[in-house]
């Protein structure tokens, strides 16, 4: 069967998932697997067949608004959003996945995942750029990961109060893979760690100033919620901006207690560290930031973070939360060569379960080891969080996995650039491979303030609509990311290409 632009590769996701329970299961599950897939494959098939009533063939641009499309589209979907919306405020369990964050006019409902797809309520599958905001870095229900945790609920329970072995394994395979941690601690989500880690960089050096940067995200505590979006007019000059709380419910005391520059601006950095350097705890930041859209360190940034953080006393804390693992099995930290005193992880550390970690140097993390510190947490190192990791980090291991799929994506980077070029439409593709975003902008994008006045979010809103109704999932904000995970294909890159063809014929029309 020839896949059709609505309908994509149906057939090569079915292969694929039974290829892989030909492999890793057994063979009851696979033929359960195969039967639910054919089922859903026909739900798929019908509603390919109503988008092509609502005019949306291939090469063909719609002449229906894209809420008129998406109904018909999404018509299961609206019924559940409306029912949740009764129960769950916004509808939804995050608020990353509202309507206010762009999931307009209401979220797709998922039914299930498998690998790199994912497939909705009302039978669509879609090749997975979303990847759950990151975690699912193995793709959805990894069969080594999946069959790891249900065997050690199984065999040894979920959570005892106590230490057991797994924990060992889970932190050994992590400290032995991330430079900048000789002792590791599991927690449960990212705002959490982050959390632990500025608390514990006040507590380590005696300070309380923490700098931070704009476009960051760095979870949700009060004291680091500050500027993450912030409207530059409220914000003031880029080269000292003032802190801006994210949210209300903030205590505006604690502007004080924080730092807000902009990023990838050394001379800025420079300068607040020759001023007050000596006061300050702890500078946090993502090492390539993937908060606002995809943007990397200029080179030699990272490096001047390092230094004079080291020359100033302060501790030096990578927010790995997105990057740890995502790259390179040592996080950015490895990848860029730059080593912090402390580390943030979650997403990708468990293969898509819960999970979070704080790591660094033996000498900071020995005030938890010495009980000068407290971190505790009831859940804290569960039987589910130890096995998934454990199981991550062993997959995560294979010889040649990130530079087989770095290598992919920047294959996708590249085919979207060349797409993007053919149409006439200016773009800056950014990323490492199995990260990255499209900027629909002519002027470069090296920080939040960039990114505010050049990027064109309407047009990108476009680009995200046109690739939903083809099959192609990932976030509707410029400012979130395209995750590919690490069992992603070239089918799968195939199928976003070919789709972004499309996508940018349409889009590049003129109006009017
Ligand atoms: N740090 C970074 C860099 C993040 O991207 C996020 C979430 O996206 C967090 C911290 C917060 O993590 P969580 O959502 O697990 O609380």
């Amino acid at each position: 069967m020839e896949p059709c632009a609505d309908c994509p590769a149906i057939s090569q996701a079915t292969i694929g998932v039974i290829t892989g329970a030909i492999g890793g299961w057994g063979r009851r599950e696979a033929v359960t697997v195969a039967f639910r897939l054919w089922v859903l494959n026909m739900q798929s098939i019908q509603g390919s067949v109503l988008n092509h009533l609502v005019g949306r063939r291939r090469g063909s641009s719609p002449d229906v608004s894209f809420d008129q499309r998406y109904e018909s589209w999404a018509h299961r979907s609206h019924e559940l959003f409306d029912l949740a919306s009764r129960y769950i405020p916004g509808g939804a369990g995050s608020s990353a996945r509202t309507v206010k964050f762009g999931w307009r006019p209401y979220p797709p409902f998922m039914a299930e995942g498998t690998g790199s797809r994912l497939r909705d309520v009302d039978g669509h599958e879609y090749v997975d750029y979303l990847l759950g905001l990151g975690p699912m870095i193995l793709g959805h229900r990894h069969p080594a990961v999946t069959r790891a945790v249900a065997d050690a609920i199984a065999d040894l329970g979920t959570c005892f109060g106590l230490p057991y072995e797994m924990e060992i394994d889970a932190a050994r395979k992590v400290v032995e893979a991330v430079p900048g941690v000789d002792l590791v601690r599991f927690s449960n989500s990212g705002s959490e760690v982050v959390g632990t880690a500025i608390r514990l960089a006040r507590a380590y050096t005696g300070r309380r100033l923490v700098i931070r940067f704009e476009g960051h995200y760095h979870g949700w505590q009060d004291t680091v919620y500050w500027s993450n979006h912030v409207d530059p007019e409220q914000a003031g000059p880029a080269s000292r901006p003032r802190p801006v709380p994210s949210g209300p419910g903030v205590p505006a005391e604690l502007a004080g207690t924080i730092i807000v520059l902009s990023w990838n601006d050394p001379e800025s950095f420079a300068a607040v560290m020759a001023e007050r350097g000596d006061e300050v705890a702890a500078v946090i930041t993502e090492p390539a930031m993937f908060n606002t859209g995809c943007i990397l360190p200029a080179p030699g940034y990272l490096e001047l973070l390092r230094e004079e953080t080291r020359r100033h006393g302060a501790l030096l804390i990578f927010d790995e939360v997105i990057t740890g693992f995502r790259f390179a099995r040592g996080g950015a930290q490895e990848f860029f060569g730059v080593t912090p005193d402390l580390t943030t992880m979650a997403k990708g550390l468990g293969g898509g379960f819960p999970v979070a970690a704080i790591g660094g140097s033996r000498d900071v993390m020995g005030m938890i080891a010495e009980g000068r510190y407290s971190h505790s947490g009831t859940y804290n190192a569960n039987v589910i969080a130890c096995a998934a990791v454990s199981a991550t980090m062993d997959v995560l291991a294979e010889p040649g996995l990130y530079e087989r799929q770095r290598a992919l994506g920047e294959t996708l980077m590249s085919g979207l650039r060349k797409i993007a070029a053919d149409a006439g439409v200016p773009v800056i593709v950014e990323g490492l491979g199995t990260v990255f975003q499209i900027w629909f902008s002519e002027q470069p994008i090296s920080n939040w303030r960039d990114a505010e006045r050049h990027a064109d979010e309407a047009l990108f809103t476009q680009w995200w609509q046109e690739m939903l109704l083809r099959g192609v999932l990932f976030h509707p904000s410029q400012y979130e990311n395209l995750f590919l995970s690490l069992v992603h294909t070239k089918d799968d890159v195939d199928l976003m290409l070919d789709a972004a063809e499309q996508a940018f014929a349409v889009i590049s029309r003129p109006t009017g």
